[in-house]
């Protein structure tokens, strides 16, 4: 645990009470601060009582007295579409507020690092696809590199759960656009940006919104390194206010599919060979083709965007290829859950947006596809591009009719849940072809969260086919 300084002594709320809220709320105990909790789900509240800590109802007007800063979860709007009434009144009071990864970067370094040979660093990636990709690519390269390295942020680990740094470590965090909006302080040495689309508009009021939260995590005074995808103009925007001119190597440009070869250092991937530049000059060129962990070209994304974030970090060229050989991927991306009679079955209930469902519908050539669920602004009319692989779609959840709709080109049917979805794909898909769960929606109508949804799929899969 990362004990949080700077409130000892001091009443901290801490509104929300999930996996960070609870790691937040024991971090400032650590530190010496008195933790005043709420969340609006009595259940949640048991929870945190059962732990011993104190429970105040926030809500009252009186609640914030003497104290001195609000922690939120990412998960509670603080603006749009409209403001938590209880964070408004913090704003009213000019009360500050915070989240956990502002108090991990105001507390993670120590008077003992003074005695340390390396100091310890933090990478930190954003953007709105392939961030927890990257996040566990990177954290994989260390660990094949043998440097000590922990991994934490919105891919699983509260940050302030980690364990203090040793001598040489390295922090790799994944961040979303709700944790780099509120964070008070954010000092990564090396960020990574990796693409922008539509996503989360609600909560960002527009793209705009969404993009500036982003771009915090550069602000000025901000990393040693940037590693920015300018695969889209708000990256060449962001790489090109960064940098003195084409030539700083300071930000290291990243491409899926361009070759970007006249900058200070620039790492792309091109009919499936990555090529390091570096002032004018190849570096390093490695096959990508047959990484089974990486397949398609927004896995070649994150290849290019980790390998840039570990060569930053003085990796070797080839030292970082041997990691992506042994990189087994993450479950719920692209994962191959099973195979009957020449039919794959491949679970990404993590497309949650068009532009990941885009991408994975990119990434094979015939696909009955399953998708559905809570649907999101803008609907799925930019996917019609990509539907030329679409042998038909399994339509399920809230948003089937309106998907339907959206798609009525292709062939497709009701199946409204996932059971018969996948029963009906199965039986219909033919040898060569692939039965794929890219929902392009959020699960919330259905499941918990996406990890559930694909476990769904998974179970589902496996009743049917047996493994
Ligand atoms: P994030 O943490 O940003 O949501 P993930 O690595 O979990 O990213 O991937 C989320 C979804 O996006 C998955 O469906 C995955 O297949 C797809 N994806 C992964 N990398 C990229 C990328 N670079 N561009 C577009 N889509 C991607």
């Amino acid at each position: 645990m990362i004990p949080v300084r700077g409130y000892d002594g001091a009443k901290v709320a801490v509104l929300g009470l999930g996996r960070s809220g609870l790691a937040t709320a024991r971090a400032l105990q650590a530190g010496g601060a008195e933790p005043l909790l709420w969340d609006d789900s009595p259940e949640s509240r048991a929870k945190a009582e059962t732990e011993g800590f104190l429970i105040t109802d926030l809500t009252r007007n009186a609640a914030f007295e003497g104290v001195a800063a609000l922690i939120v979860s990412p998960g509670i709007p603080h603006l749009y579409p409209t403001p938590n009434k209880i964070i408004a009144r913090a704003l009213e009071l000019g009360i500050p507020v915070d989240n956990d990864i502002g108090l991990f970067f105001q507390s993670f370094a120590t008077t003992e690092w003074d005695e340390m040979d390396v100091p310890p660093r933090v990478v930190c990636v954003t953007g709105s696809n392939g961030k927890s990709t990257t996040t566990a690519l990177i954290h994989h390269i260390l660990q094949v590199a043998g440097r000590p390295t922990q991994m934490a942020g919105n891919i699983g680990k509260g940050v302030l759960s980690i364990d203090p740094a040793q001598d040489g470590e390295v922090v790799v965090l994944e961040l979303s656009s709700y944790q780099t909006d509120l964070a008070r302080a954010l000092t990564p040495d090396v960020a990574v940006f990796t693409n922008l689309s539509p996503d989360h508009l609600d909560r960002h009021n527009g793209m705009g919104g969404y993009f500036a939260a982003k771009r915090r995590l550069f602000a000025e005074g901000g990393p040693d390194r940037a590693v920015v995808g300018i695969d889209e103009i708000e990256g060449q925007f962001l790489a090109n206010q960064l940098g003195q001119g084409p030539g700083d190597d300071r930000v290291i440009r990243i491409s899926s599919g361009q070759k970007i070869d006249g900058f200070g250092w620039s790492v792309f991937a091109r009919k499936g060979f990555l090529a390091e530049w570096r002032k004018g000059r190849q570096v390093a060129n490695i096959d990508l083709r047959e990484v089974s962990g990486l397949p398609g070209a927004h896995n070649h994304q994150n290849a290019c965007a980790a390998y840039a974030a570990a060569r930053a970090l003085g990796i070797a060229p080839k030292l970082i290829e041997g990691a992506f050989q042994s990189f087994a991927g993450l479950p719920h991306r692209s994962q191959l859950v099973g195979e009957r009679d020449g039919v794959r079955f491949i679970n990404d209930s993590k497309a949650t947006n068009v532009d990941s469902a885009a991408k994975a519908l990119q990434a094979f050539p015939k696909i009955r596809w399953i998708a559905g669920g809570m649907g999101k602004d803008g609907g799925i009319a930019a996917l019609a591009p990509h539907l030329g692989s679409v042998v038909k779609a399994y339509l399920i959840g809230h948003s089937a009719r309106d998907f339907a709709l959206q798609i009525d080109e292709t062939d497709h049917e009701i199946c409204e849940t996932m059971e018969r979805a996948v029963q009906r794909a199965a039986e219909e898909a033919q040898p060569g072809e692939v039965v794929l769960l890219a929902p392009a929606a959020a699960s919330f109508d259905q499941y918990p969260n996406f990890e559930k949804r694909g476990e769904d799929f998974t179970l589902r899969v496996k009743a049917l086919i047996g493994g």
